[in-house]
């Protein structure tokens, strides 16, 4: 079933709001198995929105609209759908009493009468309860030109919309679901875009497969999506088995959860020894709740003062290779596994730019360390793009360098 998404309210086009309500959709239809056909954003306008309907109601079977639900005169999402529709608006005795209740529980006095603007329902309509605020949502099972058409109106405030999606709306999608598309998805760490299409793409050929991919710093995320969900496993496996040991164990991780599970499983501990990535692999891998089980700690060495007192760096190491060095960056590592007392450890020292170049060391320029047990490895990057991509870059690198040491154990 095709699902699109008229996403309503200025502030989103002014870039005062960030439209995360579409990214929540997007994410909970796709792992639903629905995909999202087209997405609008629109004014508070009428004609905008009527606009948006009559693009996207013939190429839909289901539209969800976000925003516009609530009491003031922006608020016109109701009436636009209803004149779309040709379906009348009519009060709703119950929701009206609700809103009067929650008006004298805040003791302002006389209910305005643009408050029960929020009881008007379109005729046949199910009403969505907001248990988290006062507009509430609303279902249409409708008509436009003989097809069916299914209209879900959504608050905006995602605190509203985010439950009432997951508890109202999400059980009655997958219920009415006929014709339902899967996905499947599984991630290649480290790997780049372009080569992986063409390795998917010729596994896939012609099959009622649609393929997606999602890069990021951590590698590329493939997404398989069709009818026919047997089929979707059995390509998914068969490109998992190709690209090998670059498939995370489990679909849904990410990288550092990867790392932090295959640490755990291992009962293996961790500590980190960070210049230029500032503790940011640190952060990453305390953002996990329970990572103390493999969490032993780090230490920020930014200054060469502190790489040789509390690292114990041989001084002759920073002034022979410098702190950006091969060197530098074996014995960060070796020195932080020993003071830690760790199974495993991580070492960074490079060029984060946009200064600090010279002329055999330029930015970018990165040495990560890893260490598992009695195996070590150090390699040198040459990262493009602006401090923030080349520290992320730095971090997404040592955690795939570790995990490839910790299946080489
Ligand atoms: P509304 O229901 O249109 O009055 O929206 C109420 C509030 O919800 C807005 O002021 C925004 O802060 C927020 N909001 C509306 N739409 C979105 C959206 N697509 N993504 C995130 N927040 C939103
Ligand atoms: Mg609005």
């Amino acid at each position: 079933m095709k699902v699109s998404v008229i996403s309503t309210g200025s502030e989103l086009l002014r870039g005062t709001t960030v439209n995360t309500n579409l990214a929540f959709l997007g994410q909970a239809l796709t792992a639903a198995g629905f995909s999202i056909e087209r997405g609008a954003i629109v004014p508070d306008s009428g004609r905008s929105m009527t606009e948006a309907l009559a693009n996207l109601v013939p190429v839909s079977d289901i539209i969800i609209t976000t925003g516009g639900l609530g009491p003031t005169s922006d608020d016109i999402t109701r009436q636009v759908v209803c004149e779309f529709f040709g379906l009348k608006l009519m009060e709703d005795p119950e929701l009206r009493k609700k809103l009067e209740a929650h008006w004298l529980c805040l003791k302002r006095g006389h209910a305005p009468e643009a408050l029960f603007s929020q009881a008007q329902v379109p005729e046949n309509a199910v009403v969505l309860e907001n248990r988290n605020g006062t507009a509430p949502g609303l279902w249409l099972n409708t008509q436009k030109n003989g097809c069916s058409k299914i209209i879900i109106l959504l608050p905006g405030p995602p605190s509203e919309l985010e439950p009432m999606f997951s508890e109202e709306v999400m059980p009655k999608l997958t219920a009415i679901a006929a014709e339902r598309t899967f996905t499947e998805h599984f991630m290649v760490a480290g790997a780049a875009e372009l080569m992986i299409q063409q390795q998917v793409e010729a596994v896939i050929g012609y099959l009622p497969v649609e393929l997606a991919y999602c890069a990021s710093a951590e590698g590329v995320r493939v997404f398989l999506t069709g009818p026919d969900r047997p089929l979707l496993k059995t390509k998914a496996a068969e490109l998992k088995k190709l690209f090998g040991i670059a498939v995370l164990a489990n679909d849904s991780l990410s990288l550092v959860e990867e790392v932090s599970f295959q640490l755990r499983s291992r009962k293996f501990t961790l500590s980190t020894a960070e210049s230029c990535t500032g503790g940011m692999i640190a952060a990453a891998i305390t953002d996990l709740a329970g990572s103390s089980d493999v969490f032993k700690g780090s230490i920020v060495a930014y200054s060469n003062e502190i790489k040789g007192k509390i690292l114990g760096i041989p001084g002759e190491i920073l002034i022979k290779h410098g702190a950006v060095s091969e060197e530098c960056v074996a014995a960060m590592v070796d020195n932080v596994c020993a003071r830690f007392d760790t199974d495993a450890g991580i070492a960074v020292s490079g060029i984060a730019g946009p200064g600090g170049a010279t002329e055999d060391k330029p930015v970018g320029l990165v040495f990560i360390g890893v260490r598992v047990k009695e195996l070590a490895e150090v390699r040198k990057f040459n990262f493009r793009g602006s401090r923030e991509t080349v520290r992320n870059r730095a971090v997404a690198n040592a955690f795939r360098m570790l995990r490839e040491l910790l299946f080489r154990q």
